[in-house]
């Protein structure tokens, strides 16, 4: 068990056709945030997500048309000094069809989206490969 206190919260507009895998990435390296969780809301007009399949392994879907990200929640960590950001998230399409699942990259902002990233002080948050399972565990 880990505990932290969330201390400042970084905010940002992601813009129309950034990756939002990268784009979160890229905000936390910006930041200097090594620990941290987040949360985001927007839109996006291509969604790149995955189902665990087992082995470490995710069986990837996309999704292309217009959709609303009606949840995206995720953390940061560290993996070999190495910025590592782990989301999960629920798109609506204009049915009101939801689909979810592992983020991968491949997610294209459509329009924008808003991004909180609370970072963590006293506590370092580290992933590291589960040899029985293939994947990159929190160490927590
Ligand atoms: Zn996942």
């Amino acid at each position: 068990m880990i505990r932290a206190t969330c201390t400042d919260v970084i905010v940002r507009r992601l813009q129309h056709g950034e990756d939002l895998l990268i784009a979160v990435e890229n905000v936390a390296k910006e930041a200097n945030v090594h620990s941290g969780v987040f949360l985001l809301i927007g839109a996006l007009d291509k969604a790149s997500l995955g189902f665990y399949a087992g082995g470490g392994r995710f069986r990837p879907f996309n999704i292309e048309r217009e959709l609303e990200i009606a949840s995206c929640i995720g953390n940061v960590a560290d993996e070999d000094a190495r910025i590592v950001v782990h989301a999960h998230m629920t798109v609506v399409d204009s049915d009101g069809k939801t689909h979810g699942g592992h983020v991968l990259t491949g997610c294209r902002i459509y329009i924008q989206a808003e991004l909180m990233i609370f970072e963590m002080k006293g506590t370092e948050l580290k992933r590291k490969i589960d040899e029985a399972s293939g994947l990159h565990v929190l160490q927590a």
